[in-house]
């Protein structure tokens, strides 16, 4: 579903992913973990096109990401679903509306139609009883689950989520990963960036340590408790 070749990032000199390639495959759930600053959120919005890549490639869902620019955006964006760690819920709108507005704006939904999607994607992350609530008449955790729920409605193939529940007080947190991980049950191909270190020795298929821009060790969900490498040890030692 994803597939980096060779990919390299730089940011005028800086060079930030210094080729990275791996793949997630459908309904794979695959983790990046690493220290502040290795690249993590930058690999995940060179997915969906948010940051140009400088050279190599990424395939997602067929369709080719490529330096030149040339990459069908749209196409890979109505494919890819992303969420942040800031939920960016439109204010003066209601759940409803919040869901509703890319369907009906991007694809054309009928109204009825569209209702009925924020009916079921809302009914995915329990809260279905929120449906006209504004965003500040719901918990920090709840307005995340809003917005994962926004980006299901446009009925995405992968989804990416960028450390979602980092500025969650921790009681929040677990409402969160329990429908991240429910996803990741239903069968959803997942990138996440986490520092959920529990979650990613659950729920992952894979995990992947970047380190200085690049994949420095990867391996499968147990891979936190047999690190081979002194920087991998380290991180998980330190949790960091
Ligand atoms: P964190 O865990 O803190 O979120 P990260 O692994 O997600 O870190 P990135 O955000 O991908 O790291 O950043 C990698 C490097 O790229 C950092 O040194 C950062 O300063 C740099 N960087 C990221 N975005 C830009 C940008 N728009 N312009 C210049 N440098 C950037
Ligand atoms: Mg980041």
């Amino acid at each position: 579903m994803v597939r980096f070749n060779d990919v390299h990032k730089s940011f005028g000199i800086v060079e930030v992913l210094k080729g990275i390639s791996f793949a997630v495959g459908r309904g794979e759930v695959v983790c990046l973990i690493g220290r502040s600053g290795s690249g993590k959120s930058t690999a995940l919005r060179c997915i969906n096109g948010l940051e140009r890549i400088t050279t190599g490639s990424i395939d997602v869902c067929g369709h080719a990401v490529t330096p030149d620019g040339k990459a069908d955006l749209h196409a890979v964006r109505k494919r890819v679903g992303i969420v942040f760690q800031s939920y960016n819920l439109f204010p003066h709108l209601t759940v409803e509306q919040n869901i509703t507005l890319a369907p009906r704006r991007v694809k054309k939904t009928a109204p009825t139609e569209a209702r009925a999607l924020a009916a079921d994607v809302l009914a995915k992350v329990g809260l279905s009883d929120k449906i006209a609530s504004y965003p500040e008449q719901l918990s920090g955790g709840q307005q995340q689950r809003v917005a994962i729920a926004r980006a299901l409605a446009m009925q995405p193939e992968v989804m990416l989520f960028d450390e979602v529940t980092s500025a969650l007080d921790p009681e929040l947190t677990g409402e969160v990963l329990k429908v991240m991980e429910d996803l990741a049950r239903g069968g959803m191909t997942m990138v996440l960036v986490t520092h959920e270190m529990a979650f990613a020795s659950r729920v992952a298929d894979k995990i992947i340590f970047m380190h200085k821009g690049r994949v420095h060790e990867t391996g499968p969900r147990d891979l936190l408790s047999r690190p081979e490498t002194p920087e991998l040890r380290q991180f998980v030692g330190t949790g960091l």
